[in-house]
């Protein structure tokens, strides 16, 4: 055990961002040191960024020691730069925090109380409010909460962002867990511990723009199912058997009418949308399977999650 914490902060086109956020977690950092005798490092991931993130990091760890920096050799995205974090993090405490000062720093200072003092293992943090964003992406967010929450048994806490401050045995637990397909709020709920958890009101973010576009919302939200939830390869097998029952009772109604009534049966439109249908249900059946079989050949590839191209801290494996 030591005395440090560590801040982890991915940063992706963040150069507008990171003077203001270097600003106010130096400032925290001071408060709780005064209060509660801790030292920092904060743990700048620089994820492939294409204008002037890392010669501002650089700048900074020049001018101050805590600064540490990771540069990608090209976007790896965020959950694979808050592997690296933790992977790296010397810190008996741990956090993870956006750049972009969406995540208040002065909430640290509870999160640390809490584990000190109420012997949590993690304080996280949610969001009570979606102000700011777009109401559409509010209800889909909604509506993938709710679903995954029903098909899978890792609880998933809707409005949780990743800010949190974390236990070393936390995180050595999230980093026991090298799966390449990593969909962080599953993996933090999968590991247990005891959990606190924050609210906080939505913020807007200090400068720069969201790297979310709603389609890579959407893609990452069928990843999270699929890391978290086996339930949708179980749809073929339930549609399927529905489809034996219908079948079976058609066949019934069929010959009870050709036998009782003499009735020709009329055919052709009635076929045609039969086949559609059923060859609809078949592709769609084959395609959930092709995206796990996809997620599966991933994994045994057994890729690396990011590559560091330089650094002003010693790689850890
Ligand atoms: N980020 C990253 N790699 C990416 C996308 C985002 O490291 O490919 C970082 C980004 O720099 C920021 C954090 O992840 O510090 C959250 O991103 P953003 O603020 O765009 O997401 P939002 O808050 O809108 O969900
Ligand atoms: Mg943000």
């Amino acid at each position: 055990m030591n005395n440090l914490i560590s801040i982890i902060v991915p940063c992706y086109n963040e150069e507008a961002a990171i003077p203001y956020f270097y600003d106010a977690i130096t400032q925290q950092s001071e408060l709780m040191r005064e209060k509660f005798g801790v030292e920092f490092e904060y743990l700048f991931i620089n994820d492939g960024s294409r204008d002037k993130t890392l010669d501002i990091l650089k700048k900074y760890a020049e001018l101050d020691l805590r600064v540490k920096y990771i540069s990608f050799s090209r976007n790896f995205g965020k959950e694979a730069a808050m592997y690296a974090g933790l992977k790296n993090a010397e810190g008996s405490y741990v956090a993870i925090m956006d750049v972009d000062l969406q995540d208040p720093p002065h909430m640290l200072t509870e999160m640390y109380e809490s584990i000190v003092n109420d012997g949590y293992d993690c304080v996280s943090t949610r969001r009570t409010t979606r102000k700011g964003e777009p109401p559409i992406r509010s209800f889909f967010a909604r509506c993938f909460y709710k679903l995954i929450n029903k098909i899978s048994k890792t609880e998933i806490v809707d409005g949780a962002r990743d800010y949190r401050l974390m236990t070393r045995k936390m995180v050595d637990a999230i980093l026991d867990m090298g799966e390449y397909n990593r969909f962080s709020k599953g993996i933090f709920g999968w590991v247990g511990f005891n959990t606190k958890w924050l609210e906080y009101e939505n913020m807007e973010r200090v400068a720069g723009e969201t790297k979310w576009s709603f389609w890579k919302l959407f893609l990452y939200s069928l990843d999270g199912i699929m890391a978290f939830s086996t339930a949708p390869l179980a749809i073929a097998s339930i549609i399927g058997f529905l489809f034996c029952i219908i079948a079976f009772i058609m066949i019934f109604v069929i010959i009870a009418k050709t036998l009782i009534l003499g009735d020709p049966v009329a055919g052709y439109p009635s076929l045609v949308c039969i086949i559609f249908l059923v060859a609809g249900v078949q592709t769609f059946c084959i395609g959930i399977l092709g995206q796990y079989l996809s997620k599966t050949y991933l994994e045994t590839k057994k890729r690396p999650i990011y590559i560091i191209k330089e650094s002003n801290k010693g790689e850890k494996d």
